[in-house]
């Protein structure tokens, strides 16, 4: 048996929408972007959102709008995906990571205190600047790692307490709650992602959203090479934009994907909880947690192992033809960072050690997701542990 690590979820009535936008003739800027981005905004409950060519667009376009300048400190994780801290970096500015919790792996808002404490202090103009080089801490850009909300409450707090701008990556929790609400209408704004191994696709494709409306304007004009608004019949570009639109076929998907959002939640959720039924009894396995003030629409499938050899045990399910991933080698240890970042997270790092991302996707079946339990099963006990079930460890 072959089991990818991801495939997204494609229906015909996705694929007409798509056609009716290549036959309308409009393949950018037409009716369904604004139809995508008000379907997308109620389904958020949220007032406003912008569509733009990628998550990490919508990142950067975020701290734009938000005004982050050059040499500014921003807080955030580690134990993501490259594009949350390369953000800050596109802006001139400075991630300043800060380590995790050690069951959700997001940022653990007692370190972000702890490190704002020791580190920074408030300057005669009211915001808080570096004990050291004076630089301003402008912000903190949490991210809801595989689809599990981070403490909304908590960095609310911090953020008030210290004058900080609060911005969710939420590009990996399109269909996550906090506390019953939405993730990404907390923060002053928040960035979802659709490329296709996300809860849902577009293609690429990202979507800012905002409580402001204004932000969103803004973000909608710097999208489009800085012009005032979409109809404006004249190539009037009143600031410097960028090429971050998103064309209508990508939109039409989005629109139909957004339509069937719940359905496929469900089964995404369903998925889920079979794999967590299954690995429960595995010694080596921790499967992943869902809090009580979280509903999570998981991004991937990540589990940390005990006492096993993470890599060899790669190898053995791809020999299996199953796929895996580590998730996620920490930002700061990527080369490009590990130059210039001289940081020691020790809870971060020993998740990247021993996270696998195991085949995650709406369509797996129940059959292959046994063949997936028991060949992991098989693998641990090859690579240094029992893989035995917990009440046979006495
Ligand atoms: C997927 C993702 C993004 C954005 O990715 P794009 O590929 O640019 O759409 C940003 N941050 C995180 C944490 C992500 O997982």
């Amino acid at each position: 048996m072959r089991v990818p690590l991801a495939k997204p979820d494609i229906r015909d009535e996705d694929i007409q929408e798509v056609v009716n936008a290549l036959r309308s003739g409009r393949l950018s800027l037409g009716p369904y972007l604004e139809r995508f981005e008000r379907a997308a905004a109620r389904y958020i409950g949220v007032k406003a959102a912008a569509a733009v060519s990628s998550g990490t667009a919508g990142l950067h376009l975020s701290l734009i709008a938000l005004g982050l300048k050059p040499g500014w400190h921003v807080i955030t994780t580690s134990y993501s995906f490259i594009a949350s801290s390369n953000a800050i970096l596109y802006m001139g500015a400075v991630p300043v990571f800060a380590d995790v919790e050690p069951d959700t792996g997001n940022l653990d808002p007692e370190r972000v205190e702890e490190l704002i404490e020791r580190d920074y202090t408030r300057s005669d103009e009211g915001y808080l600047v570096h004990k050291g080089s004076g630089a301003r801490l402008w912000g903190i850009l949490l991210v809801h790692v595989f689809g599990h909300p981070a403490q909304l409450d908590r960095f609310g707090s911090i953020a008030e307490k210290y004058g900080l701008t609060l911005v969710e990556d939420a590009c990996e929790a399109m269909g996550s709650l906090y506390r019953g609400e939405h993730v990404g209408r907390f923060g002053s704004a928040g960035v979802f992602a659709f490329y296709p191994n996300k809860q849902m696709t577009t293609g690429e494709g990202g979507l800012v959203v905002s409580e402001d409306e204004r932000l969103v304007e803004l973000v909608k004009s710097l999208r489009n090479q800085g012009r005032t608004s979409m109809s404006s019949p004249w190539l009037e570009h009143v600031r410097l934009g960028y090429n971050y639109r998103m064309d209508e076929m990508s939109a039409a998907l989005g629109f139909s994907q957004v339509r069937r959002f719940d359905q496929m939640r469900r089964r995404r959720r369903e998925v889920f909880s079979l794999y967590n039924k299954l690995l429960s009894e595995v010694d080596e396995v921790e499967t992943p947690v869902e809090k009580p003030y979280a509903e999570v629409n998981p991004f991937v499938y990540v589990i940390k192992l005990r006492g096993v050899d993470r890599d060899a045990l790669m190898d053995y399910l791809r020999s299996k033809g199953v796929e895996t991933r580590p998730y996620f080698t920490p930002i700061h240890l990527q080369p490009f960072y590990r130059e210039r970042f001289r940081v020691s997270l020790p809870i971060t790092e020993d998740l990247g050690r021993r996270s696998l991302a195991l085949p995650f996707y709406n369509s797996l079946t129940e059959d292959e997701i046994r063949y997936v339990v028991e060949v992991l099963k098989e693998g641990i006990v090859r690579h240094g542990g029992k893989g035995s079930i917990k009440a046979d460890a006495t």
